[in-house]
C-alpha cells in the first residue's frame, strides 16, 4: 500500500471509530431499554421507594427503561459484608436515573461502580495543607463521588434514612449523583456540564451569588434553608442545593426563586409533580 493510501485508510478507520462509538451506545440503550421490566423489580419501586409512586406515569415508564440501561452497565459491590440484593440495586438506580433522566448523558458515562456499605464508613483522603504538604486525613461520611476512578460510595443506612424522610431536603443518592455529574468534565467545581456554552455565564453569576450570600448569612447567624454544609464548597453547595431542589421544591422555590428556576431549567424536571405542597 503507498503511503498515502495507507494514512488515509487509518484516518478513515479513526472517523468511523469515533462517529461509531456513540452510534454503537445509543443502539445498545435502545435494546436494553426496550428489555421488558421484571415484574419483581417493579414491586421493590412500588413498596419500597416512596418518591416512585408520586411520580407521573409518563416519567415513571422512561425511569423504568433508563434503570434497565443503569442496572446493565453499572457494577454493584457490596462493602464490610454487605450482600447486594434487587432491592439495593433498584433504590439506587432509580434515584441516580431520576436525576439524569432528562439530561444529555443520561448514564453517568465516567461512572463504573456503585459501592455500597452497610453504615457510614471511614475513608482516607489526601489533603493538600500547602504547596508541598499533604496530609492524610481520615473522615467518616455517608457517602463519596469520584470522578477520576468511577466511583459512587454510599452508606446503606443512610439511604434508608433518607426514604423514611423523602421530602426533607437531604438525600445521600441525589448528593452524590451530583456530584457525579460535576465531576464528567474533571473536577468537582459546582458547574456540571451544561446544554449551551451560553448558559455558563447565568449559571456562574447565579450560583456564586446564592453561594457568597449562604456564606453571609451563616457569618451573621441567619435563618437558613439551605444546608450550611453548602457553603463549604462550590461543589457542595450545586449537591445540596440539587437535594433541596428535588425533595423540597416549594421551599427553594419560595426562597431563592433563581436557584428553583436554573436548576428547574437544567434538569428539566419539575418536582411540584410528585412533591406534597410543604
Ligand atoms: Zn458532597
Amino acid at each position: 500500500m503507498r503511503p498515502t493510501l495507507f494514512v488515509l485508510s487509518l484516518l478513515l478507520l479513526v472517523i468511523a471509530y469515533i462517529w461509531g462509538q456513540p452510534l454503537l451506545r445509543k443502539l445498545r440503550h435502545d435494546s436494553l431499554k426496550k428489555r421488558p421490566f421484571p415484574l419483581e423489580w417493579l414491586e421493590i419501586l412500588e413498596t419500597e421507594l416512596p418518591l416512585y409512586n408520586h411520580l407521573p406515569e409518563t416519567i415513571k415508564q422512561r425511569l423504568r427503561s433508563h434503570i434497565q440501561v443503569f442496572l446493565a452497565e453499572k457494577q454493584f459491590i457490596g462493602c464490610q459484608g454487605l450482600q447486594i440484593t434487587d432491592n439495593i440495586r433498584l433504590i439506587i438506580a432509580a434515584q441516580a436515573c431520576l436525576l439524569s433522566l432528562n439530561l444529555r448523558e443520561n448514564y453517568y458515562p465516567k461512572l463504573k461502580m456503585i459501592l455500597v456499605y452497610p453504615h457510614i464508613f471511614q475513608i482516607k483522603r489526601a489533603i493538600a495543607v500547602d504547596e508541598y504538604i499533604v496530609e492524610e486525613q481520615e473522615n467518616i461520611v455517608s457517602g463519596e463521588s469520584w470522578g477520576k476512578e468511577g466511583q459512587v460510595i454510599l452508606s446503606w443506612h443512610i439511604i434508608q434514612q433518607d426514604l423514611a424522610n423523602w421530602q426533607d431536603g437531604h438525600n445521600v443518592i441525589f448528593h452524590e449523583f451530583a456530584h457525579q455529574l460535576d465531576q464528567q468534565e474533571g473536577i468537582a467545581n459546582g458547574v456540571p456540564p451544561l446544554k449551551n456554552q451560553a448558559d455558563y455565564q447565568q449559571w456562574s453569576r447565579i450560583f456564586t451569588e446564592e453561594y457568597q450570600q449562604l456564606q453571609s448569612q451563616i457569618e451573621n447567624g441567619l435563618k437558613l434553608t439551605i444546608d450550611p454544609y453548602g457553603a463549604t464548597h462550590p461543589a457542595e453547595f450545586f449537591a445540596v442545593v440539587t437535594e433541596l431542589f428535588l425533595e423540597k421544591a416549594q421551599i427553594l422555590q419560595q426562597f431563592h426563586p433563581q436557584l428553583f428556576q436554573i436548576l428547574k431549567n437544567h434538569y428539566q424536571l419539575d418536582p411540584f409533580l410528585w412533591l406534597d405542597s410543604q
